[in-house]
């Protein structure tokens, strides 16, 4: 592959870089003070933000150019290093209309949605005027295999019934949420791939119970949230099952792939900035009569940094690149091997950083420990590590057998 990006991508980076310069650092310390103030409210000034980026023509850059008329026109390539500088403030890809789960939603519904299902709900989270969540994961089955979740979704005439219990449903406790995609059993007696389906449900829909939102490392990450929800006899039109009944495990699937190079290069823009405040950092402290740059461990933390972000870096790309050429399924190999490298080297490089600024590298002062706790649960958001680990060793052994 080549490396150089392309000049479209080179060009949009330095909008999305400048932007990030004028309108969203100065106000990072700002937002962070509201969210933990006013629990489950929006930051008054996101709007705005919002606006100025969509104005500027930085807006939904996510949706690779395999999707027409709705997309951008970029390709999954020249998108990552957007996703690299929205990443350095946790909070910016939404100010672009780029942020988890609305872009996964809004990709299923570009994907896989009727004319109607578009124009009600894809048409208003495109234009940033509502929020979405994906209801997949269950407290009471190991949801790393999608095969065991529970929750029924039982037609009735011309329409179906939903039961059940979610919970990790990201961004349900915020007020813009106004639908979710869940994914549930239409036929727990078929094939074991084949008994999973999609359905839209609004979010204000009778028998919806928002449960309690799930704190994480203690934060509340408000106003997106992570709910638990429990769906008792929940009714929505037939019409909004996705695709058809039996459909759910490969949406699922395809879902996935351009959504965990976005985590990635997020990601990578996390290490990379955590990389520079250390720099920073150890450059005008002094300890023990010399700058803490000085010392050997130091300059070692940094240099294995540099190494593993770099590493981090071009594998991510290289899984870009391989979606663009030959689809999700032709680089689910290198697609597996980005979701396990990438969060644990930035949990490493960030926890390098946090380190060498002592004290304050825990507090609120520094973004680094809300870097730190967005690599940990990326580790298990998406499916653990582990579950990462075991297909692509699968598919290595199988690789080999075949060679
Ligand atoms: C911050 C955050 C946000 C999330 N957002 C969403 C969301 O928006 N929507 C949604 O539906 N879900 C969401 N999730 C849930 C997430 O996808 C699940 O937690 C994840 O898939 C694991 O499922 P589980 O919690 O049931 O763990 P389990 O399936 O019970 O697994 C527990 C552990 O078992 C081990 N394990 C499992 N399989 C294997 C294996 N093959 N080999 C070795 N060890 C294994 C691993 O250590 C794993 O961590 C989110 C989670 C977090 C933390």
């Amino acid at each position: 592959m080549d490396f150089e990006y392309s000049e479209k991508s080179l060009e949009l980076q330095k909008r999305v870089a400048h932007f990030m310069q004028v309108h969203i650092y100065p106000l990072e310390k700002e937002y962070m003070e509201f969210v933990e103030a006013n629990p489950w409210k929006v930051f008054p000034k996101l709007q705005a933000l919002k606006d100025l980026a969509k104005a500027e023509g930085l807006w939904n850059l996510f949706l690779p150019k395999d999707y027409g008329d709705l997309s951008p026109g970029l390709t999954n390539l020249e998108y990552a290093p957007l996703a690299a500088i929205m990443g350095r403030v946790v909070w910016a890809s939404q100010v672009f209309n780029c942020s988890a789960p609305d872009t996964g939603n809004m990709e299923v519904l570009a994907k896989y949605g009727t004319e109607s299902q578009k124009k009600q709900w894809l048409e208003p989270l495109m234009a940033g005027n509502i929020r979405s969540a994906f209801l997949m994961t269950e407290p009471e089955v190991a949801s790393s295999d999608a095969t065991n979740i529970e929750t029924s979704i039982v037609r009735d005439g011309d329409e179906y019934i939903i039961n059940g219990r979610k919970w990790w449903s990201s961004g349900a406790m915020n007020p813009e949420t106004e639908v979710y995609i869940l994914m549930g059993k239409t036929d727990p007696e078929a094939q074991r791939h084949v008994q999973q389906s999609m359905i839209i449900i609004p979010a204000k829909t009778e028998g919806v119970n928002i449960i309690r939102a799930l704190r994480v490392f203690g934060m509340v990450e408000s106003p997106e949230g992570h709910a638990e929800i429990e769906l008792k006899n929940v009714r929505v039109p037939a019409e909004n099952l996705l695709v058809d009944e039996g459909a759910g495990f490969a949406i699922a699937q395809g879902r996935l792939g351009p959504g965990r190079i976005h985590h990635c290069m997020r990601l990578i823009g996390a290490a990379e900035r955590s990389l520079e405040l250390m720099c920073k950092r150890v450059a005008t402290r002094k300890a023990f009569g010399k700058s803490i740059g000085d010392f050997s461990s130091i300059r070692q933390d940094i240099a294995k940094s540099r190494c593993e972000i770099e590493q981090a870096k071009l594998l991510t790309l290289a899984a870009a690149d391989k979606i663009d050429r030959f689809g999700i399924k032709g680089a689910k190999d290198l697609i597996g091997m980005i979701k396990i490298v990438v969060p644990r080297m930035t949990c490493e490089v960030v926890d390098r950083a946090i380190q060498a600024h002592g004290g304050m590298g825990v507090c609120q002062d520094t973004p680094l420990a809300v870097f730190w706790v967005y690599a940990r649960c990326i580790r298990i958001a998406d499916g653990p590590d582990e579950v990462h680990m075991y297909q692509l060793g699968r598919n290595t052994i199988k690789q080999s057998i075949q060679a």
